[in-house]
């Protein structure tokens, strides 16, 4: 099938690689002409493992091929995805749908034949609805469809996300549309892997109440990890012993710094801008989104603390500046709280990231020192702080960490030491919740 791609993002090029590997033949458009030039070349513009393989496997196959015309790739296709980005839009928090519109009328002049126009990109309940009626005053004659199929992949994992999904939700409002859809992710009905067709509305609020409903755990078990820290008991083993219970399940139970990244803390504020627009508040995703906003504010308090009192004066090691492992994706990382806030504190901040560093110059104040690997952060430095769980960070030579600090302090918000072992080489260890 013709699958055109608008967007050519983290979401955008994933889907589009995954696709054509399915056998489809895809054309990313997107309006960064870098971005296009880059993969015409072969150069993948975002770190995500395994995507370079995928990517170039499909464009020598011919499967995959990419341009900034949007024109040129929307023309013949059956299906067009939209999976522009839909940020926070400033001032209100609700979500920003200017990009989503503005590839609406792009491809509504642009189109040839049946086309069925796929939201990709997450948008409140309502917008494929608008998106139709965006079409249709454009082409009033023309025969589409519009259906509403949100990502659900993880960056760092997004190729096995997309390939083997938990689940892939389709909206759509007539069987023409759904049938396309179904050709599509053939390979998935293929696998079994479980497909919910629904309404549009539904299928859009499906993935808001899915981070939301993510970001609640993270955020329970952060909440319960600081009352580990006064009772003196330790979460790790409390996400164990609830986690194994099959109704709660193990995963988002790892207590942390608070969620960050480009979806959670977007989309939680989205939702709630929803649900109060319509008279139907989400109280507790309010006091989520509260909570979360906080507690990385407080990490700096608890870093301070760690380095008896004050951060003034003082160098702190920061190793680890995305939002989380195996991406190059700053957008709402924790790390842009926790390092300009000890910089105004008075800290001279080395940091290290794997990936991240090339977008954290953009982001953080310009005093922040680079460094080329976890000991060279740590070189006299008054203490370490391991902000995001980089494999690169989970076996530190902890002698080695320990000479190269001035002062043998380590603030662990990723729970990967054991607090015994910490103690064993004589190092300054506090953690989260234990
Ligand atoms: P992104 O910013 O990485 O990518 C969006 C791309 O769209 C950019 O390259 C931009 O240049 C391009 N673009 C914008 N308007 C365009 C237009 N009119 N024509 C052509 N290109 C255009 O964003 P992303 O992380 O890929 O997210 C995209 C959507 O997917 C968002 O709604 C996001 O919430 C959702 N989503 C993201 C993830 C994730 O892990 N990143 C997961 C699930 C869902």
């Amino acid at each position: 099938m013709k699958v055109a791609m608008i967007g050519a993002g983290y979401v955008g090029l994933v889907s589009g690689a995954c696709f054509a590997d399915f056998g489809h033949e895809v054309v990313c458009v997107d309006m960064v002409e870098s971005k296009i030039e880059a993969l015409r070349k072969g150069e993948i513009p975002i770190y995500e493992p395994g995507l370079d393989v995928l990517v170039n496997g499909n464009r020598f196959a011919g499967r995959l091929s990419f341009t900034t015309d949007i024109a040129e790739a929307v023309k013949g296709a059956e299906a067009v995805f939209i999976a522009v980005g839909t940020p926070t839009r400033r001032g209100d928090g609700h979500a920003d749908l200017t990009y989503v519109y503005a590839a609406a009328r792009d491809i509504a002049k642009a189109m040839t034949g049946y086309t069925v126009v796929v939201t990709k990109s997450t948008v409140p309940v309502g917008t494929a609805d608008e998106v139709e009626a965006i079409i249709r005053a454009e082409r009033p004659d023309a025969e589409f469809s519009v259906a509403s199929n949100p990502e659900f992949l993880r960056e760092g994992a997004a190729i096995d996300d997309f390939k083997r999904p938990d689940r892939v939700v389709v909206g759509v409002e007539d069987d023409r549309a759904r049938d396309v859809m179904r050709a599509l992710y053939r390979p998935l009905f293929l696998n079994e892997t479980p497909i919910v067709f629904t309404s549009r509305r539904t299928s859009e609020l499906i993935k808001y109440a899915a981070n939301a409903f993510l970001a609640t755990k993270i955020t329970f078990i952060n909440e319960i990890a600081d009352l580990c820290e006064k009772v003196g008991a330790n979460v790790q083993d409390v996400s164990r012993g609830i986690g194994l219970d099959g109704r709660i399940g193990k995963k988002f139970l790892h207590a942390g710094p608070g969620y960050g990244g480009s979806c959670f803390p977007k989309d939680t504020i989205a939702l709630v801008r929803t649900a109060q627009q319509f008279g139907a508040p989400v109280r507790i995703v309010e006091t989520v989104v509260d909570v979360n906003t906080q507690r990385k504010l407080h990490m700096v308090d608890k870093i301070e603390a760690a380095c008896g009192g004050s951060v003034k004066g003082k160098t702190v090691a920061v190793l680890g500046l995305t939002f989380k492992p195996e991406t190059d994706d700053m957008r709402d990382a924790p790390s842009l709280d926790i390092v300009p806030g000890l910089i105004e504190k008075g800290a001279t901040v080395r940091a290290h990231d794997p990936q991240g560093v090339k977008e954290a110059k953009h982001l953080l104040p310009a005093s922040v020192i680079y460094c080329d690997g976890p000991y060279e952060a740590a070189k006299d430095a008054d203490a370490v702080v391991i902000v995001t769980e980089w494999n690169a960070y989970r076996a530190l030579d902890l002698a080695r960490v320990k000479k190269t600090l001035k002062n043998p302090v380590m603030i662990d918000l990723r729970n990967i030491y054991d607090p015994a072992e910490m103690a064993k080489q004589g190092i300054a260890y506090s953690s989260i919740g234990r």
